[in-house]
């Protein structure tokens, strides 16, 4: 006989999307089951950058229309739930930087003009010289412009971390997802040897939910993956720098944030332009050459002779776009008891969560008020990325 269990909101999928999700539901009094069938967070959430964004980058090439998209509100958001009286409470969430700054190299590019011409982007920014330059670039040989951008970084392992904790006991390790019907209606999934009977099912399986919508016979919506090739430098030449280094196009040309590893080492984490199209159809030893070349030629005074190298290739999962991607909101679909999202990036895990709690609200669906959970099999941290590839 499978064991029954009855929750008021049964979420797959244990990134920022779902923990987060989780954890805000919590908070309001729901009953939640949050099923991860791999890590926490070890899906692209750990191998993010940790970047906050406010959508300044956008601003970079136009797709940014104004305040109203819900991404100008995220660094805000972030910031109140760190210091622990927003929505959640994070505090105790390491901040790893203050802000992200945009890096122009050489003179002012073209390309900077009609970024800071952007609605988007005035009274956002501030030129920063001298000792307020990030540690990284401060060198006599340092030319070229550097802005203060208002968005935060954050160590994600850290965060993954907090969300756990505030998951409780709602956590369940589980592989096999099947769905639960009564006649045609969706009542809830079974998990492995687990029947779970519950009023709304999120799936928020990032990359899994192709499949997951699959096993439940859906073929929408539709998903697209937009593969990554991104580099991790680690060694004790390497001070901390969180920034967009803008080439002449509108992607930066390199996108670098720093991390700190258990030996107390910083490790550089570099994407952008390096880690998109050409770096993914290079192989890893060209790609690391290619990152080497790119920080030589930028940051010169860089003793990079004690630094070790890797890459890791992995997708960002989303829902499949025609025409120009609008990347500053969450995506959230629903068909009767069933909703399917992905966040779209990291620092839109709060937008994902309103979307799903409107969903809720608008269908009049309450906390019901059920009985503990039994204990239930929990699934592990994710270990962060440069930990396993540069131990
Ligand atoms: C290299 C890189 C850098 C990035 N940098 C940034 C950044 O700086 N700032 C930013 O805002 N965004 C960034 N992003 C985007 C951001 O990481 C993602 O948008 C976000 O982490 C997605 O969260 P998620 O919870 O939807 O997915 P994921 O983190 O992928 O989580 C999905 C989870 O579902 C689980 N799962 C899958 N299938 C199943 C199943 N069948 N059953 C149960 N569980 C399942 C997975 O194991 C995983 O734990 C970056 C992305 C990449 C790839």
């Amino acid at each position: 006989m499978p064991s029954v269990i009855s929750t008021d909101i049964l979420i797959v999928g244990a990134g920022v999307a779902g923990l987060w999700l989780n954890a805000r539901l919590r908070r309001l009094g729901y009953s939640t089951v949050l099923v991860e069938s791999a890590s926490l967070g070890g899906g692209q959430s750990l191998k993010s950058q940790g970047i906050i964004h406010g959508g300044a980058k956008y601003a970079l090439h136009g797709a940014l229309t104004g305040a109203s998209e819900a991404i100008a509100d995220m660094p805000r958001r972030w910031r109140e739930a760190l210091a622990g009286n927003g929505e959640l409470d994070l505090s105790g969430v390491r901040l790893l930087s203050e802000a992200h700054y945009l890096w122009s190299p050489g003179t002012l590019a073209g390309n900077l003009t009609s970024f800071f011409a952007s609605k988007a982007v005035r009274g956002r920014v501030d030129q920063v010289k001298g000792q307020d330059l990030p540690p990284a670039l401060q060198d006599r040989a340092f030319k070229g412009k550097v802005y203060r951008l208002a968005e935060l970084v954050i160590d994600v392992p850290s965060l993954v971390e907090r969300l756990a904790e505030l998951a409780g006991d709602s956590l369940l390790a589980g592989q096999r997802i099947q769905p639960l019907k009564e006649g045609e209606t969706l009542v809830g999934l079974r998990v492995d040897d687990r029947e779970i009977r519950a009023q709304r099912i999120v799936l928020s399986a990032g990359a899994g939910n192709a499949e997951l919508l699959e096993a439940l016979g859906l073929n929408q919506p539709a998903m697209q993956r937009r593969p990554l090739h991104m580099v991790l430098a680690k060694g004790p030449s390497l001070k901390p720098l969180y920034a967009h280094c803008l080439g002449g196009g509108p992607k930066p040309r390199v996108t670098v944030t720093t991390h700190p590893a258990a030996d107390g080492q910083w490790v550089w984490y570099l994407g952008g332009d390096l880690a998109e199209a050409e770096g993914v159809a290079r192989e890893p030893e060209a790609q690391i050459a290619a990152a080497r070349k790119e920080i030589s030629n930028l940051l010169p005074w860089i003793d990079l002779s004690q630094v070790r190298w890797a890459t890791l290739r992995v997708d960002r999962a989303e829902p499949a776009q025609s025409g120009l991607v609008r990347p500053d909101n969450a995506f959230l679909a629903e068909q009767q008891s069933l909703m399917v999202g992905w966040p779209t990036k990291l620092a839109l895990a709060p937008d994902f969560a309103d979307r799903v709690l409107g969903a809720l609200e608008r269908d009049g669906i309450k906390p019901g008020n059920l009985p503990a959970l039994p204990e239930l099999p929990k699934p592990p941290l994710a270990q962060p990325v440069w930990e396993q590839l540069l131990p």
